[in-house]
């Protein structure tokens, strides 16, 4: 083995998480992975793959967790504290990949993503090259930028090109190592844009095109990597915007790249819409009995737990319930994913499948919409061991298939329903807890439409009440001036960093 192969850390954690959900997330939420455990995260750091051979790769601590609510203060030290004495124990290292989604919210804490890096810092010293990946629904401060050396998110919303984003974060660290060339130049801009990510799907324009852009700028000579961070619009930091930054070793290069893509952005702005028609629960359902086509797709946006929703709001299976409708067996077939319930899964376990039953569920974190739930139902199927479940059970209410898991899951696969006896290509209506559809279920749904309903991620945003956010920012002020979209150069992070953040 040649002693001459750079040594790089992995670390980081990553959950979104909303502020306007009561829900609060805890240390066994990140499934935290260790040491050489870390690699198989990854299949591109899978034993002799090139990049694997081409650097000594150490694991110090990668958690990622289901989006949810903000990190405790304890869960955020304990995990940390860990992350830290792991980089510590390792001695000298060459560089550092930090694998983060970049809306993690912590008690009492802002930007903790830039504060954790503060301490990494810390332990592997300002001569380390940082290499950071991200999700684009993260937000990128100053300091953020400031402590890394390069960075980058995802190109793609919905995420398919993920482990793409962190193979290329991994690479470019390895031939930045390999290249001997001083440090990439980092051209940011903060675009005062903050809108959900249901508004900015790259299916659809405008954001299919503002994104396209970005490979075009990548190709210049001089540039490393361009990014485009939409941010997350679920929680009221400072922080929260969209924006933009360009590495490369021309300065010329990165500060032109970077104003061409958030001019893109900033001018795209007024042309964001929801990435499926919208309507309020009642309407979405009207208009799903209206159609003749099967399946018909109903978004229950507002709790969406894979955007930070609690996940067990009730509001939207309580109008479901209520329809007429729905009250026979031999009603229009819908399926309702999901409610969580520990009680009344193990209540409706017990009971056994083909049994009635009598349950409540539901509004244990996030109550303020809608009290628990209870139904009588008949038990259609139950399962046991799933990763995020635990355990789930179907219970047939009138002609509704009600989805009730131990733990909070998202739904976003065919098998996530066929696994429990229902056939969502056979139902009349799919509603499920998401925002935009995932691949499987956008490709199978006939018809889509997204409710405005309530919850921790609300997609009504200036509905939320944000506070912290800077302004003026759009489309909270619809009618603000053009803001200075030029690009700032943030020194390295063994200079200083000089002059108000903005
Ligand atoms: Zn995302």
């Amino acid at each position: 083995m040649p002693t001459s192969r750079p040594v790089i850390a992995v670390a980081g954690l990553g959950i979104e998480s909303s502020t306007f959900s009561p829900a609060r997330t805890q240390a066994p939420a990140f499934h935290a992975q260790r040491g050489a455990d870390v690699l198989t995260r990854y299949p591109f750091l899978a034993p002799g793959r090139p990049l694997r051979e081409a650097a000594d790769w150490r694991g110090a601590l990668v958690g990622k967790a289901l989006p949810g609510g903000t990190v405790t203060a304890a869960a955020y030290a304990e995990l940390t504290g860990e992350l830290l004495t792991r980089l510590a124990q390792m001695g000298p290292i060459d560089g550092l990949w930090y694998d983060i989604h970049g809306a993690m919210t912590v008690e009492g804490l802002d930007d903790a993503e830039a504060e954790l890096l503060n301490r990494i810092r810390d332990v592997i010293g300002a001569g380390t090259v940082v290499s950071t990946s991200m999700d684009l629904h993260g937000n990128v401060s100053r300091d953020l930028v400031h402590r890394t050396d390069l960075i980058t998110c995802y190109r793609m919303a919905p995420h398919e090109d993920a482990m793409e984003t962190k193979e290329r974060a991994a690479r470019n660290l390895v031939d930045h190592l390999a290249g001997g060339a001083p440090r990439p130049v980092k051209a940011w801009i903060p675009v005062p844009v903050l809108l959900a990510g249901e508004q900015t799907s790259t299916r659809i324009e405008p954001a299919r095109s503002v994104y396209a852009a970005v490979a075009e700028v990548e190709a210049e000579a001089g540039v490393t990597d361009a990014a485009i961070w939409v941010g997350y619009a679920w929680a009221d930091e400072p922080r929260n915007r969209a924006a933009v930054v360009v590495t490369g070793l021309s300065a010329d290069a990165v500060t032109t790249g970077a104003e061409r893509l958030a001019r893109g952005f900033w001018k795209a702005r007024h042309d964001f819409g929801f990435v499926a028609p919208t309507g309020t629960l009642e309407e979405c359902l009207d208009a799903a009995l209206a159609s003749g086509r099967r399946p018909y797709f109903v978004s229950d946006t507002g709790d969406n737990p894979t955007a930070g929703g609690a996940g067990d709001v009730t509001w939207g299976l309580q109008q479901v319930l209520a329809r007429p409708e729905f009250a026979d067996p031999s009603g229009p077939t819908v399926i309702y994913a999901s409610v969580p319930g520990p009680a009344a899964v193990d209540a409706t376990v017990h009971a056994g499948v083909g049994a009635t039953v009598t349950v409540t569920a539901g509004a244990e974190v996030d109550d303020r919409h809608a009290g628990p739930l209870t139904l009588t139902g008949v038990v259609h199927a139950v399962r046991h061991g799933d990763l995020h479940a635990q355990t789930e059970a179907v219970l047939r209410v009138g002609s509704v298939y009600v989805i009730l898991t131990r733990l909070r899951k998202p739904y976003h696969h065919e098998h996530d329903f066929t696994d429990l006896e229902l056939q969502p290509r056979d139902a009349d209506v799919v509603l499920v807890k998401i925002g935009y559809l995932e691949p499987e279920l956008f490709a199978m749904a006939a018809d889509w439409k997204m409710a405005l309903t309530p919850g921790g991620v609300d997609q009504d945003l200036p509905r939320l009440g944000h506070r912290r956010i800077r302004r003026p920012m759009f489309p909270f002020d619809r009618e603000m001036s053009d803001p200075d979209l030029g690009a700032r150069v943030i020194p390295s992070s063994d200079e200083e960093l000089t002059g108000p953040d903005e």
